[in-house]
């Protein structure tokens, strides 16, 4: 296998090692969220046990304690970004809230009726419904760029639905239920020809590449911390500061002030302005530790692993008769959909389950993918850099269970 040692990295990953039926877990449920290192735990653990208290408040020494490793998870994430300053990292409670805070702040001061938002087909419902939700609001439109028969963007069509009235484009990185790579900055690079600012959905891709936000030039990156290897509840949104500074607040409260009085309430500077309210610490401090935990391996590494195991993992489930991998975009991450003959995936997973082995089967809320595809859901296997080639073979020695229980 690759270069890094992946005894010891699993150690690195104590739920690896727990039974589940009886049986060794065989997780590869990374893309719902991922697992996490010892050193997140221990120092989230450690903010409750030692160093609990409000962040940006108190003199007192542990309130300042926890504002200084609060601030660091800021630094942290705006290195791991290369974003151009700290002000532009804004704390959320996941891609969701981060995407629902662009279309309700952003979209909401500057669309105006008959503006249109294009998303593509293979969008999460996250970035499908607060735009939904935002045209109710004002009028405007929502325009969808078709996918292929391998789940891929048809180009032409994205170049066709960007015109005058083209106000944003809203766009997955990595396909959750496909595990397609879109070509991110060539999609930048046509929006901004047009003057348009793109936000990319970073929900899948964060953990997987150096995301560069100064290089790709994008103009808001959403991800959550528990698909990095970081607590839940707890994700980021990147913009830029041209655009933060102009966007009214998302929600009101403390923090998010500069001077409050009942005629009049001046808001905060950034990053404090988006952050209302006492935030997720020991998520953030979590999240600071998480980045590290991914830095300190690198991305080419993890990558060349899941690369193999990607490859590895199409060849076998290829061997099993009736497999129908959905998803075989020539980009792709190591996400792998299918379906299983006329076997309901949801049977399939409780069977594959059995075993010990953790998939995920449903729509993975990309029902407008399901759609395209004309199944009701898929079972999805999603790697990590923890897994194993062993592991992807006690998968397809369940799925030959299921297959036989089936017959
Ligand atoms: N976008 C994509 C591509 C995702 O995979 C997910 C999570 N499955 C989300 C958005 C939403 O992330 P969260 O639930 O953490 O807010």
């Amino acid at each position: 296998m690759s270069a890094f040692n992946i005894k010891k990295i699993r150690e690195d990953f104590p739920n690896l090692y727990i039974k589940v039926r009886g049986k060794s877990l065989v997780y590869l449920d990374n893309a719902a969220t991922t697992l996490k290192p010892k050193s997140v735990i221990e120092v989230t653990q450690k903010h409750y046990s030692e160093g609990n208290s409000n962040v940006h408040r108190g003199v007192h020494f542990l309130s300042e304690q926890a504002t200084a490793d609060y601030e660091q998870s800021r630094q942290k994430v705006k290195e791991l970004l290369n974003a151009h300053s700290a002000h532009e990292i804004i704390f959320t409670r996941g891609t969701t809230e981060s995407i629902n805070l662009v279309a309700q702040s952003f979209g909401r001061a500057f669309f105006n009726k008959g503006d249109e938002i294009v998303i593509s087909h293979m969008e999460h419902h996250s970035n499908i419904v607060p735009w939904q939700i935002l045209c109710e609001q004002t009028g405007c439109a929502l325009k969808v760029i078709p996918i292929n028969d391998q789940g891929e963007l048809i180009w032409e069509e994205f170049l066709k639905l960007l015109g005058p009235k083209t106000r944003l484009v809203s766009i997955v990185h990595i396909s959750n239920s496909l595990g397609t790579i879109n070509p991110i900055e060539d999609i930048i690079h046509e929006a901004h020809k047009r003057n348009i600012p793109v936000l990319i959905d970073g929900a899948q891709s964060v953990s997987n590449t150096a995301i560069d936000v100064q290089k790709l030039d994008c103009d808001f990156l959403a991800f959550s911390g528990h698909k990095l290897f970081g607590p839940t509840g707890i994700g980021v949104l990147y913009g830029k500061e041209k655009w933060l500074e102009k966007m009214p607040p998302y929600q009101g409260g403390g923090d998010m002030i500069a001077s409050v009085t009942f005629p009049k309430t001046t808001y905060n500077h950034l990053p404090y302005k988006f952050e209302a309210g006492t935030p997720n610490i020991a998520g953030v401090i979590g999240l600071g530790t998480a980045v590290d935990y991914v830095r300190s391996i690198g991305f080419e590494p993890i990558n060349d692993h899941k690369k193999e195991l990607l490859e590895y993992g199409t060849r076998q489930l290829q061997t099993i008769p009736g497999l129908r991998l959905i998803g075989t975009a020539q980009h792709k991450s190591s996400i792998l959909s299918f379906v299983l003959s006329d076997i309901h995936p949801h049977d399939l997973g409780t069977i594959v389950d059995q075993e010990g082995v953790a998939i995920r089967t449903g729509h993975h809320c990309t029902q407008p993918v399901m759609q395209r595809f004309n199944v009701p859901a898929t079972a999805r296997a999603s790697l990590a850099h923890y897994n194993t080639k062993e592991e992807i073979d006690a998968l397809v020695k369940a799925l030959l269970k299921v297959k036989e229980i089936f017959k």
